[in-house]
């Protein structure tokens, strides 16, 4: 169930909140989906490439553009790669949850579903000294134990439901969590992703920059947030970035935008709902 919240006006009296955040999955997905994938040197450098030759990029864009992110990272990928996350922390941006082997929550028990999240929040406390206020599902897919896991552990938000296509609370038996939603359409996988199992798209960064840009009119319209979704292995290639520098150049150019992390826009809106008697987005109980 999704409820609705009234939103506040953004800081700075922008027109639209912009949250630019990054799965950070590097060989994780592709170990979580078989074992066999530990001898399949050339699947797991793709994912490698994400964290040893995008990110850097991809940090160096963001402080160009003076723009914070928040980049969800699996426990794995942390232990893996531990001086990206921690050079993630020292840029700034927000480090969020994202599992940790990446096991997907419907194909995995209850203990196993804990046993995720408990791993992940570790691995970030360990290696970078985080303790995330988000989480994002791997794969986007929430189940009634992950939800209630969530509120066990006084997560602040979370980003994997698509209700709305603003902020909102997504409810279960009573309970909710506030909702910064994602969508299919905002995820550079559609568009860019390509295994030698499953194909794809490989679409001309120009169709994905119209739509891209089009959410976004269309969030200044309505003076919403906007959360698009990338991936470092597959946005970080040379002339996809090129075309992300003109995403954010002409994000700039068209509107005043806020440039936020999700901590920073779930804060906000908390911060409005104990200010005012409309709305109620439950604080976060640790
Ligand atoms: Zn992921």
């Amino acid at each position: 169930m999704a409820r609705a919240i009234e939103l506040p006006a953004w800081p700075g009296r922008a027109k639209v909140a912009v949250c630019l955040t990054f799965d950070v999955d590097a060989e994780a997905p592709w170990l979580a989906q078989s074992p066999a994938y530990a001898r399949r040197l050339s699947t797991l450098s793709e994912g490698r490439y994400g964290v040893v030759r995008a990110l850097p990029r991809i940090l160096e864009l963001l402080e160009r553009h003076g723009a914070s992110a928040t980049f969800y990272v699996p426990g794995a990928t942390a232990e893996r790669h531990p001086d990206c996350v921690r050079a993630i922390v020292a840029a700034g941006h927000e480090v969020g949850h994202h599992g940790h082997d990446h096991l997907r929550s419907h194909q995995i028990d209850a203990d196993v579903q804990r046993a995720e999240v408990e791993a992940g929040l570790e691995a970030l406390a360990n290696v970078a000294g985080v303790v995330p206020r988000g989480y994002r599902s791997p794969a986007w897919e929430l189940t009634p134990e992950t939800f209630a896991l969530l509120l066990e552990h006084g997560f602040g938000y979370d980003s994997s439901c698509m209700g709305d296509d603003r902020p909102y609370l997504e409810e279960l038996d009573g309970q909710t969590i506030l909702e910064l939603p994602v969508h299919w359409s905002l995820d550079d996988w559609p568009y860019y992703g390509w295994s030698v199992e499953a194909g794809g798209n490989l679409l001309a960064p120009s169709v994905w920059l119209e739509n891209w840009l089009g959410e976004f009119d269309s969030g200044v319209a309505e003076h919403r947030l906007v959360t698009y979704t990338m991936h470092p292995e597959v946005i970080g290639r040379g002339y996809r970035l090129v075309a992300l520098d003109r995403l954010i150049a002409e994000v700039k150019r068209r509107s005043d935008a806020w440039f936020a992390t999700h901590a920073e826009v779930a804060a906000h809106l908390r911060s409005y709902s104990r200010t005012s008697s409309s709305t109620d987005v439950p604080p976060t109980s640790t």
